[in-house]
């Protein structure tokens, strides 16, 4: 039986690899589950999966959870430390579908103990990529992508010499504004932003698909796992779907993945590789959709692109501030503070102030406590650039 823990269970990833662990329960023994507020998910989901451990991250919630086990046999815990205990249990398989940088710590517990990660977490290769891949080098813990685009790739390259990938092409749906003029999106709502076209996510990567920010934090991933030239990674608009990636090699060929939008794919893949398994994804039916449609994006519309470049050209502690910039900004808006085009003037803003400062984004003698400090003036920043764009009005 293999070993299996899921950080993020409660959410929208997490959910699903339990629908896949669940189609084939006797092949799985679930050793820790953890969520965030939603004690109430993860207590039924930890008594119905056995699960050794269950810890929410929010300390103030461990006697509901405690209450919600009482009997069950499964251990509860709460806190970071104790998030960060259950990531090190030790497991043969651990999914990181945590939001936001909250993700990073745990994800480098389990790949401390040598287990395999299959990462949905873009955050953490985001906020602290070379940090995250020489854990994995230190322990030989394998890191599979999750984010269907970087699954996508990675498929596109079993077999393939590096050396010969001249460009990777990820899609990107254009989110839920893609078809709206420029001068609606500053009027954009938070429910407007949280309906995705055709992919079922959380609202944070929901929202951050209308204004592009998750195709950034994409990009930067892409460069920090596959190790690519930031000037070989473009993105295309393909409203469709359902070309999740492409790579192109030095004989011109391009290797396109094909799927439909349901993350069970890229997650399966992940949980039966090196193998390829059934899963309960539907077949596609090309025919019947009969276009596919391709298209540059407007960086005047998506300006979070170019930002994205921008971090990759700095490095170090770029991708940190970039990220926990990103992250409050979302807050902002979520909680109405900001209008929707507010957020990447706002992640700009921080940019500059920050690498303008002496040290900057350096990132020599990369470490967990310089990105987690980087990632705090990085918030204060950005909830006083926030300030500064309420005043203004
Ligand atoms: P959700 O918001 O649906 O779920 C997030 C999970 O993290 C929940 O279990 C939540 O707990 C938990 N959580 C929230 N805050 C914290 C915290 N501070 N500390 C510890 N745990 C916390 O997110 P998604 O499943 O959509 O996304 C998860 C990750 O996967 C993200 O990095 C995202 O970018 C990435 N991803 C998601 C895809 C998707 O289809 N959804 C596709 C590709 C990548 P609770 O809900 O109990 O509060």
């Amino acid at each position: 039986m293999r070993r299996v823990s899921i950080l993020g269970a409660t959410g929208s990833v997490g959910q699903s690899t339990l629908d896949l662990i669940r189609r084939d329960r006797d092949a799985y023994r679930v050793v820790a589950l953890t969520g965030g507020a939603n004690v109430a998910q993860l207590a039924s989901d930890a008594r119905a999966f056995g699960a050794e451990l269950a810890v929410t991250a929010d300390a103030a919630r461990l006697d509901d959870l405690r209450d919600a086990l009482a009997g069950s046999g499964v251990e509860a815990a709460a806190g970071r430390a104790a998030l960060n205990e259950a990531a090190a249990r030790p497991a043969d398989w651990v999914m990181s579908a945590i939001v936001g940088a909250a993700g990073l710590a745990p994800g480098l517990a389990a790949l401390g103990t040598g287990a395999t990660l299959a990462l949905a977490n873009k955050e953490s290769l985001v906020t602290a990529g070379p940090l995250v891949m020489a854990a994995a080098r230190a322990s030989g813990a394998r890191i599979l992508p999750v984010d269907s685009e970087h699954s996508a790739i990675f498929q596109a390259l079993a077999g393939e010499e590096m050396d010969a990938v001249t460009r990777v092409i990820i899609t990107a749906s254009g989110g839920a504004f893609r078809d709206w003029p420029l001068e609606r999106l500053a009027t954009a709502t938070v429910a407007e932003a949280s309906c995705h076209p055709n992919w079922d996510m959380g609202q944070r990567i929901t929202i951050d698909s209308a204004s592009m920010f998750n195709k950034a934090l994409e990009m930067i991933e892409a460069r920090e796992f596959f190790g690519l030239d930031p000037a070989r990674i473009e993105v295309l608009i393909h409203p469709q779907s359902l070309v999740h990636a492409l790579v192109g090699f030095s004989d011109g060929a391009l290797m396109a993945h094909v799927g439909p939008p349901d993350m069970r794919h890229a997650i399966g893949y992940a949980l039966n590789w090196p193998a390829r398994r059934a899963l309960p994804v539907a077949a596609l039916d090309l025919a019947a959709e009969g276009v596919l449609e391709f298209r540059a994006p407007d960086e005047v519309r998506a300006p979070a692109l170019r930002l994205a470049r921008l971090v990759m050209e700095e490095g170090g502690l770029a991708g940190a501030i970039f990220n926990a910039a990103k992250e409050r900004a979302l807050d902002h808006f979520i909680a109405g503070r900001l209008g929707f085009m507010d957020m990447a003037p706002l992640v700009e803003a921080v940019l500059e102030r920050m690498l303008a400062a002496p040290g900057g984004a350096d990132g020599d003698d990369l470490t967990l406590d310089r990105v987690a400090s980087a990632d705090h003036l990085a918030r204060n920043c950005a909830d006083a650039v926030a300030l500064d764009i309420t005043r203004r009005g």
